[in-house]
């Protein structure tokens, strides 16, 4: 690498981890690997089949053990290689600002922390025992916006069948603070467009085809029986 790229590259980020802590987004629990690796796997908060019937104990295991598992590697290995980017305590601080990430990494930043996040939510949306209609202040809010909780069931899952290939579904805070079903592609967050999500689910085959096979339709209405709304509650609160 010559001097100058490395003068702006090294600038860039110093500009990009200046902003970060500014932003507001929670930190995700995130746990410090020992063995040195900036981000390690999140433990589970519930039993893999903590969720059966309606997500399967397998799928469960292999999204968690195995899938999570390879964007926090991939996330590493690419901070190895840009070294400063280590300064950045989350991976939401890492997609913030997507486009301060040096080129050479830029998509697997996008790709592997914006993974990283999207699990490390998705995870703690979900309990045993969920779902039910929302409580709180984002009960308020889903019946001010889309008329009913059953109005919006309907219209998140007709955007999650929409999405094309593999992506996300989410309800999130919009940059003007308005409760807004958006869906995304790949591990893109919400977050990259300055949007708190609230709610999101993951329409990745790997997040149902053991047990759904092509059923997308099936596995979007299964999923609201494992909603945890007292998370849901939490990130709308970040919002304000
Ligand atoms: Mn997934």
């Amino acid at each position: 690498m010559n001097q100058s790229l490395h003068f702006v590259n090294r600038r860039s980020l110093i500009r990009s981890a200046a902003l970060l802590p500014f932003v507001g987004i929670a930190d995700s629990v995130l746990g410090q690997d020992p063995q040195g690796a900036k981000f390690a796997l999140p433990a589970l908060p519930y039993p893999f089949a903590a969720l059966e019937p309606h997500i399967d104990a397998e799928t469960m295991q292999i999204h968690h053990d195995r899938h999570h598992q390879t964007y926090i590697n991939n996330l590493n290995a690419a901070i190895e290689k840009v070294p400063v980017l280590a300064s950045v305590e989350t991976p939401e601080g890492l997609i913030r600002h997507i486009e301060q990430i040096p080129e050479q990494v830029r998509v697997a930043i996008r790709n592997n922390a914006g993974g990283h996040s999207n699990h490390s939510l998705f995870w703690r949306l979900m309990k045993p025992a969920g779902g039910g209609p929302p409580t709180g202040a984002l009960a308020d809010g889903i019946a001010a916006t889309f008329g009913s909780y059953d109005n919006f069931k309907t219209a998140f899952e007709a955007e999650g069948l929409k999405r094309f290939g593999s992506g996300w579904v989410w309800l999130v805070a919009n940059k003007g603070r308005k409760l807004e079903i958006v869906s995304t592609p790949n591990q893109d967050s919400p977050i990259m467009t300055g949007a708190v999500p609230v709610l999101g689910n993951d329409l990745w085959e790997h997040a149902y085809y053991l047990k759904y096979r092509n059923k997308r339709a099936d596995y979007l209405k299964a999923w609201w029986n494992t909603i945890n709304w007292e998370t849901a509650n939490e990130q709308l609160k970040l919002s304000v």
